[in-house]
């Protein structure tokens, strides 16, 4: 029999295929008899599908790679534009580079 701490351990496994047919069995049983765990599975299928269409959803699948291109210039100098605290306030605070090693 499993409990619910083996529902929660094997959950992947059990997603995966990768159980016996036994727990496969007993797992799937549990999961019928237990509230928690069903509504915990499904949360827990739910999260993974989620993470794959965001993993497999490339930018090449969806989007010319002129636009990407285009976005990502936006997102470069629009970094560096729209940050004011990193302008000449931010400076002196560090000074990077051969400066520094000099003064030593
Ligand atoms: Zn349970």
């Amino acid at each position: 029999m499993m409990d619910c701490r083996d529902v929660f351990e094997r959950a992947s496994d059990f997603h995966d295929g990768d159980l016996s047919d036994r727990d496969c069995a007993a797992f799937a049983q549990h999961l019928g008899s237990c509230s928690t765990c069903s509504e915990f599975y499904r949360t827990f299928e739910q999260t993974i599908l989620l993470a794959r269409t965001v993993l497999v959803r490339t930018p090449e699948d969806g989007l010319p790679e002129r636009i990407v291109h285009r976005h990502r210039l936006r997102i470069a100098s629009g970094s560096t534009t729209s940050d004011p605290t990193t302008g000449s306030l931010g400076a002196p605070l560090r000074r990077p580079g051969p400066t520094s090693a000099s003064s030593h």
